[in-house]
């Protein structure tokens, strides 16, 4: 059955925010794929639910365009947007070096399935993902290491790059 999902063309992967203006290129591989029903991610996304693909903070570049700053403007999570279409394009939390792009900015998301789902608590109720772990809110964070590890062996056998 996973073996009829499409799979990802190799790095570097290519995305862009709706007006196109901001261009993103990602060159690491992501460590988790994650879908988020929290109120927060209802809200920036008008939607409901975020889709998020994570990676080293330096596994994004910015190669057309300059992110501005959105959201809560927080330095914890920095929400950036597009400043021309105001599209919410990625969350850096530098605290873990890491970036949470939006998983359907990419010129390809086809293959994108969620592997976590946080705040199933607060989701609507028809919406089912099919993620292989699932949480009320948010895992706990010394479960993250090992939420990680589980990510990668699950990501490795839908050939996605780990
Ligand atoms: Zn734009
Ligand atoms: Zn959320």
């Amino acid at each position: 059955m996973e073996s009829q999902q499409p799979t990802p063309e190799p790095l570097p992967w290519r995305g862009a925010c709706r007006c196109q203006q901001l261009q993103m290129r990602l060159v690491s591989a992501p460590v988790l794929s994650a879908i988020c029903h929290c109120r927060g991610c209802q809200r920036m996304s008008s939607s409901a639910f975020a889709l998020t693909l994570t990676f080293a903070s330096h596994g994004l570049e910015i190669t057309r365009g300059d992110p501005v700053p959105g959201g809560m403007r927080s330095d914890d999570l920095q929400h950036n947007f597009c400043d021309a279409c105001k599209s919410w394009a990625f969350t850096r939390v530098p605290q873990f070096g890491l970036v949470n792009v939006r998983a359907t900015l990419l010129d390809d998301a086809r293959w994108f399935v969620p592997y976590l789902e946080t705040y199933r608590s607060t989701k609507l109720p028809w919406v089912e993902a099919p993620a292989k772990e699932s949480y009320a809110e948010f895992p706990d964070p010394n479960d993250f290491p090992a939420v990680l590890e589980r990510y990668t062996d699950w990501a490795r056998r839908r050939d996605w790059p780990t």
